[in-house]
């Protein structure tokens, strides 16, 4: 049966979601855009909502919830704000390595955390060396007795000034490539461990993203996640499930931007008419609208299949890309509807056409994307 409609929960938590992005997020959004100070308020807020630690599952203590419902939630968030987003979307990144590869008793080790505290936590996958080419990383992490000692540089770990703990993946053997590589946990306290200096970005100026150098870092044995060797495919894994709360991410910010295009074509008065009645401008704002319900669409199917076990590679790659093209689009084009006024800071469209860039280029580029779409439909799937 195909029903659209949101159950009585699932309503609830999209509400609760709006009303935090409405009167937590959208007052101070400027603020931490403008100084890209951690904004430690927001996110205590966040944690006692649940939504730092939403995919905890209850066994250990957390909320439990679907992937469905962090899109719900993912929306308006970044609906509010794309940087304060990402800090808190992020932390389902970074454990969901856990949840796919971790043992029962790690899982309440480490996600019991989140619970405890508005604790945070980062996936470290990128190297300077490898971006899109994940499999070439050089990390390693060199087995010795009951020990892995870790050399190398991860890079663009977001939320990794302030972590906790990182989900890292690092070569275990080199001489096999990507299927020589693990995923490990490694606590930020490992001496040997050094975050480097955060990163200046042109949007999402909130979220935080450092290097983190590793020089003999000893970690036990008993962190890494699933097998030696597993790594990668973790990796991957883990990067079909949460591109859906990328895709939202897409959604959120490119509804924010068309709600004020919108309104302001509606009340903008130019040639004696709203500038709305022209269908060079009016048709710019079906466009988006059709493509924001489309990208809502192909989200919520994304999530639903890693929901109920369902392959979803495909599905997730194409919704991250279609939403999160439609947020740089959308809030390129609200731009160009509000002129000069668009391009002004005294209106939120120029915050959402930067905060939208960086949904096309983290969790895989767009290119890496249709290479992911492609491969998939090459197999026939
Ligand atoms: C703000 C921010 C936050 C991030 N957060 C995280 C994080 O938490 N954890 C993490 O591990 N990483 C994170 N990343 C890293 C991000 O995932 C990478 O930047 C991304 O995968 C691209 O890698 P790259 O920057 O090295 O670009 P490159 O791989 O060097 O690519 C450069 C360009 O070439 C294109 N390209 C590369 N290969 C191909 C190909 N085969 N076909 C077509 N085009 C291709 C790419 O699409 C891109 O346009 C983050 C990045 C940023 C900027």
């Amino acid at each position: 049966m195909l029903d659209f409609t949101l159950t009585p929960e699932q309503q609830a938590i999209k509400d609760q979601a709006h009303d935090f992005a409405i009167n937590v997020m959208r007052p101070v959004a400027r603020h931490y855009d403008d100084t890209g100070e951690w904004a430690t308020p927001v996110y205590q807020k966040a944690w006692d909502l649940g939504y730092l630690q939403a995919l905890v599952p209850k066994f250990c203590g957390g909320p439990g919830k679907t992937q469905v419902e962090e899109a719900l939630v993912c929306e308006e968030l970044a609906w509010g704000c794309g940087g304060l987003y990402t800090s808190i979307m992020a932390n389902g990144l970074a454990i969901t390595p856990i949840l796919i590869a971790g043992s029962d008793d790690q899982k309440k080790k480490w996600l019991g955390k989140l619970v405890e505290a508005p604790v945070f936590a980062a996936f470290s996958l990128s190297e300077p060396n490898a971006g899109s080419d994940a499999g070439a990383m050089t990390c390693r992490a060199e087995r010795k007795g009951d020990k892995y000692i870790i050399n190398g540089t991860k890079c663009y770990c977001t939320n990794g000034g302030y972590a906790d703990f990182y989900t890292l993946f690092a070569s275990t053997d080199p001489t096999k490539g990507a299927r020589g590589t693990s995923c490990i946990v490694v606590p930020r306290d490992t001496p040997g461990l050094k975050v480097g200096k955060a990163l200046d970005k042109m949007g999402q100026r909130a979220s935080n993203q450092v290097e983190v150098h590793y020089e003999n870092a000893e970690v036990p044995v008993e962190n890494v996640l699933g097998k030696e060797g597993m790594g990668f495919i973790i990796a991957m894994k883990t990067l079909d499930q949460t591109r859906a709360a990328v895709a939202a991410g897409g959604v959120g910010v490119a509804r924010a931007a068309y709600e004020i295009a919108l309104d302001y074509a509606k009340n903008r008065i130019q040639f004696g008419q709203p500038i709305f009645s022209n269908q060079g401008i009016s048709f710019m704002l079906a466009d988006m609208a059709k493509k924001i319900e489309a990208s809502r669409l192909l989200t919520w199917q994304a999530a639903w299949m890693t929901d109920n076990n369902i392959k979803n590679s495909k599905q997730s790659a194409i919704a991250k890309t279609f939403a999160t093209d439609t947020a740089m689009e959308v809030s390129t084009d609200a731009v160009q509807i509000l002129g000069g006024n668009g391009y002004s800071r005294d209106y939120l469209v120029e915050k959402c056409m930067r905060d939208a860039k960086l949904l096309q280029i983290y969790e895989g580029t767009n290119q890496i994307q249709r290479l992911v779409i492609a491969k998939e439909i090459q197999q026939g799937n």
